[in-house]
């Protein structure tokens, strides 16, 4: 077990944010691992509820058997053995579907960062979601950061929280 899961509605920015911490692209429907490393995730796109994990080395990432179990497992355990989950909202949006996701997520007891993606194309902080201050006091986040996927802008900081708590050995960041 251990794993990080990057969790939150469609189009916030999920694939860019693993794409940018992973430091290359993954794809799991490629038939031939893109990785050297032993890396896995599965992505859960049933409705809204977008889930992105990265797991165990060893597995591969063609096997859609293990991708399908890891899904399950998920499903099942509703992310009870994550170490770390990253709930990734957009800067400048606050849909009824981010909020569903949000309170699927104070039932967790891992730490949960709050990732407010996009900030890149914030120029005017006024425009900067209303609600952060509200979502600020809806659960303890472990942190409440401003990034920028696409660009990269504190990437490297969430990375520094997944290795601090993903288990001695099992660092799946490079
Ligand atoms: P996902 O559905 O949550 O996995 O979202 P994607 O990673 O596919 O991103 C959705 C869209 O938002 C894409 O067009 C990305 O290029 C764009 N995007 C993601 N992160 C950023 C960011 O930090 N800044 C900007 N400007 N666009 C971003």
């Amino acid at each position: 077990c251990g794993f990080v899961a990057i969790v939150g509605r469609p189009n916030v920015g999920k694939s860019t944010l693993l794409n940018k911490l992973l430091g290359q692209k993954v794809s799991i429907t490629s038939k031939k691992p893109q990785t050297t490393r032993h890396r896995i995730l599965g992505i859960d796109t049933q409705g809204a509820w977008q889930t992105i994990f990265v797991d165990t080395p060893g597995l591969h990432i063609e096997e859609k058997r293990a991708i399908n179990r890891l899904m399950n497992r998920a499903a099942t355990s509703s992310l009870g053995d994550v170490e770390m989950v990253v709930f990734v909202v957009e800067g400048t949006r606050w849909t009824a579907d981010d909020e569903m996701v949000l309170n699927k997520l104070k039932a967790l007891r891992c730490p949960v960062v709050l990732a407010v993606n996009k900030v890149d194309k914030i120029e005017d902080k006024a425009t900067l979601l209303p609600h952060l201050q509200w979502l600020g006091q809806q659960m303890a986040f472990a942190e409440i950061l401003p990034i920028s996927a696409k660009s990269g802008t504190n990437v490297e900081t969430i990375r520094e929280l997944a290795r601090k708590q993903l288990p001695e050995g099992e660092h799946y960041f490079p």
